[in-house]
């Protein structure tokens, strides 16, 4: 009993488990499955996941796909934008890192 270590608690959920974590919300579930056909790096964005947020790829489909899931336009002109999920009230986060290379970063927390 004492030489068990719970390590769950503070260990990073499993690809598995984050997909379950989004099927769990019609919008977050349709969000999900279209971005793992646009891009081949969901995985790796859970493996580097930090402080409970996933770190994905942004483009004019990732935006498009946004929007189709959540109602929500993200402008390109917009230096940052928060948003949540209508359905479950996941947050996610768009912020533009340098304005000279339109480099920007998109998040989405991996519970809601
Ligand atoms: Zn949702």
């Amino acid at each position: 009993m004492t030489s068990e270590k719970i390590t769950s608690q503070k260990g990073k959920k499993s690809v598995s488990e984050v997909i379950a974590s989004f099927v769990a919300c019609p919008r977050c579930s349709y969000f999900l499955s279209s971005y793992r056909l646009l891009h081949e790096d969901f995985d790796s964005a859970v493996k580097e996941s930090a402080a409970g947020w996933l770190l994905l790829s942004w483009d004019g489909a990732v935006n498009l796909l946004v929007q189709k899931s959540f109602g929500c336009h993200i402008y390109m002109e917009l230096d940052s934008f928060q948003g949540i999920c209508r359905e479950c009230q996941r947050p996610y986060s768009y912020q533009k890192i340098d304005p000279d290379t339109d480099k920007t970063s998109f998040r989405v927390k991996i519970v809601p």
